[in-house]
């Protein structure tokens, strides 16, 4: 019999956010700098005739009916590009948040078209892939990537980030999922320009300071629907060695900026309040 195939589906996180216009379509236009936590969901395939979405973990009571979720439509719409029959046992571990502004489905989806190709033998080209990624949502590509990424337009154009030190991230949730069309209805105007990044930083501390002068235009907005937003950036603010504290994506998860994997950690620990969500860890590069 034939072993499980396994695929991690790591959650991004966006360093800073600027909104820089809006397209006649109504979608606005971003520029943001995407890197990957080492926090993931974890997708398995059993051999099996039938294709059928099994989710566990910790945030799988907060996902929407099976034949809604991004697995099983990323899953169909590769079968129809490739041709193939749409088969396997697939289970998702649900680990990061639901709703949360670190690209939980869009890591999801991504990792399943990647998981699928080597399950099913096939071999479409990067080109299909991304117009399949493209067409199921905008954070899909930069997941489908899965390494630092300056995303722009409406996040589908991407080019080569910065190089990333070594840092480590925490991630603290207040328990409140956020809608990022919400978000963006809340959002008051005011486009911000692109931001100009150097081609590295030599240590986290640099890419900290860097950053502090640029933004996440979607924090306002999102603190007025949720206001626990403020008191988790204030947490985090206040955690020895904390370098930056900031929101990611559409929200409600806020990150901070450590030195290392250790100062994150240790920072995650004492970021534990009732109905708060914390993580701890390295930043992948
Ligand atoms: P982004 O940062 O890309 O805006 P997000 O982190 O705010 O995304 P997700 O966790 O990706 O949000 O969820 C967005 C919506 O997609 C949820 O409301 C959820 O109902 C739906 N969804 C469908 N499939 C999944 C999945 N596998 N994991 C998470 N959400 C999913």
């Amino acid at each position: 019999m034939a072993a499980d195939l396994h695929e991690p589906a790591p959650a991004k996180v966006n360093l800073f956010l600027h909104v820089t216009g809006k397209r006649a379509d109504g979608y606005h236009l971003l520029d943001s700098l995407a890197v990957f936590a080492g926090l993931a969901d974890h997708l398995t395939f059993a051999p099996s005739d039938a294709l059928f979405l099994r989710v566990t973990g910790p945030f799988a009571g907060s996902l929407p009916s099976e034949s809604d979720n991004l697995v099983l439509r990323a899953a169909r719409l590769l079968a129809t590009e490739c041709g193939a029959q749409p088969n396997g046992a697939l289970t998702l571990d649900k680990r990061i948040p639901v709703a949360s502004g670190v690209g939980g489905g869009s890591a999801d989806a991504a990792a399943v078209l990647r998981l699928l190709c080597r399950a099913w033998g096939v071999t479409p080209t990067f080109a299909v892939l991304d117009r399949v990624a493209t067409s199921l949502g905008a954070d899909i590509p930069v997941c489908l990537r899965n390494r630092p990424m300056r995303m722009g337009g409406v996040g589908e154009r991407l080019t080569p980030a910065p190089s990333i030190p070594e840092c480590g991230l925490a991630l603290v949730n207040p328990g409140i999922p956020l809608a990022t069309v919400s978000v963006f209805r809340a959002w008051a105007g005011g486009f911000s320009s692109e931001a100009i990044l150097p081609n590295g930083w030599d240590n986290a501390a640099a890419m900290a300071a860097s950053l502090s002068g640029l933004r996440n235009d979607l924090e306002a907005p999102a603190v007025v629907l949720v206001p626990a937003i403020q008191q988790v950036l204030c947490a985090i603010r206040e955690t020895p060695g904390c370098l930056l504290a900031r929101m990611s994506g559409s929200g409600a998860t806020c990150f901070g900026l450590f030195a290392s994997t250790a100062a994150a950690q240790a920072a995650a620990a004492q970021l534990t309040r009732p109905g708060w969500w914390a993580w701890g860890g390295p930043l992948s590069r």
